[in-house]
């Protein structure tokens, strides 16, 4: 029986319509190629632009086609002339963190062979680990609510028992889902700074404590600032990285610089009940509506939606189309074929998405 999956979209502002498209295009061509599964696009109206035209940048009606999707794909929202009155950035995609309570957000960082990258690569190295971000607390509980006099300012980091429990369980059931499926040793590596804060060090306690359910696993602690390091000098020892908001901010974008920058890098941000699949980069206001884009993040992140989908709902055959769209993007960038500007080449958007096209369905 074909299963069917509800997606809302969000095309949001700048590139984001013109990345979301071909990504839209190319999933519901696997789907109907491979006839296990059906994909239904709903289309929530929201962002930046929205805001301009309406007044409301996530309106309650894009909120409600988010919270029944199944899953949600979301290019980027945010334009730096249009803010709130406060003069803060419309970021609806917070928000939607927030209101779904997707605790983590999970940033792969590949480099495989023959892809270009700031780094010295040994012969025969890639680079494949995920960093697993919490995106709820920590550092980022007191956005917006942080107190400032004339002498003084003070943010709140907040770690509790319930958020870390959920995410420490879902760093461990990756690690195991990745040494299943041949990618890493089964390692979980809890990232804190746990030798200067108890906060962190109650977050390194309630990681043991997970640790000790999975005899099966490998796990481990590093300080962040001793990672920060090891991610430069040997991030092919890596497997599964877990650490707080703050830390797994900078981390990741750290891990989208190995990467050859953000165009390459693809997120997820998930709960117990939703998730959100988002590119790490912005709206790139700068070359919006030119047709240069770089796709890739996107269309990772939508690989990355297929996976999680199979592998919650059991369609093996999703999980499968999951591991042909994320190779066939690693492939058409390890060839250097297609390549936007952003990564070294010419080409447009269009046909950067073409070559993944033909990867995937010309044999
Ligand atoms: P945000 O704060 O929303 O993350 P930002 O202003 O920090 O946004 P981006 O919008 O990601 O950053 O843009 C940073 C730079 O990277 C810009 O020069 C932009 O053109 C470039 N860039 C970002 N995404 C892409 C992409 N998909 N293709 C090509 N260039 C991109």
């Amino acid at each position: 029986m074909t299963e069917k999956f509800n997606i809302a979209v969000f095309q949001g502002d700048g590139i984001g319509p013109e990345i979301m498209a071909p990504t839209v295009e190319i999933l519901d061509r696997m789907a109907k190629v491979s006839g296990s599964y059906s994909l239904q696009f709903n289309e929530a109206p929201a962002g930046a632009a929205h805001y301009a035209k309406t007044g409301e940048s996530l309106p309650a009606a894009s909120m409600k086609v988010a919270h029944d999707a199944d899953a949600i794909l979301l290019s980027a929202m945010g334009l730096p002339e249009v803010r709130y009155e406060d003069g803060t950035e419309i970021s609806p995609q917070i928000e939607l963190r927030k209101a779904l309570k997707l605790f983590a957000g999970v940033r792969p960082v590949t480099v495989r062979k023959g892809q270009r990258t700031p780094l010295h690569m040994p012969a025969g190295k890639e680079i494949d680990f995920v960093l697993i971000r919490e995106s709820t607390e920590g550092l980022f509980f007191s956005q917006g609510c942080g107190e400032v006099s004339e002498n003084e300012a003070r943010e709140t980091l907040v770690i509790t028992r319930e958020v870390s429990e959920k995410l420490f369980t879902f760093a461990f059931d990756l690690a195991k889902t990745r040494k299943t499926a041949g990618r890493g040793p089964g390692r979980v590596t809890c990232v804190d700074k746990a030798n200067v804060f108890r906060a962190f060090a109650f977050f390194r306690d309630l990681f043991d404590k997970e640790a000790a359910r999975h005899p099966d696993l490998i796990a481990d602690h590093a300080y962040v600032d001793a990672t920060a390091l090891w991610m430069v000098q040997k991030p092919w020892d890596f497997d599964v990285l877990v650490t707080e908001n703050m830390f797994g901010d900078i981390l990741s974008d750290l891990g989208a610089g190995l990467m050859g920058g953000l165009g390459l890098a693809p997120s997820a941000d998930i709960g117990l009940d939703n998730a959100v699949f988002q590119p790490c980069h912005g709206s790139a206001p700068d070359i919006a509506g030119q047709g240069i884009a770089n796709p890739f993040a996107m269309l990772l992140s939508a690989a990355m939606m297929l996976d999680w989908l199979g592998l919650r709902h059991e369609n093996a055959a999703m999980r499968r189309d999951g591991d042909r769209l994320r190779e066939a993007v690693e492939d058409v960038v390890a060839q250097a074929q297609a390549l936007t500007r952003d990564l070294g080449g010419t080409a447009g958007t269009r046909q950067a998405a073409e070559a993944i096209e033909n990867a995937l369905f010309v044999k």
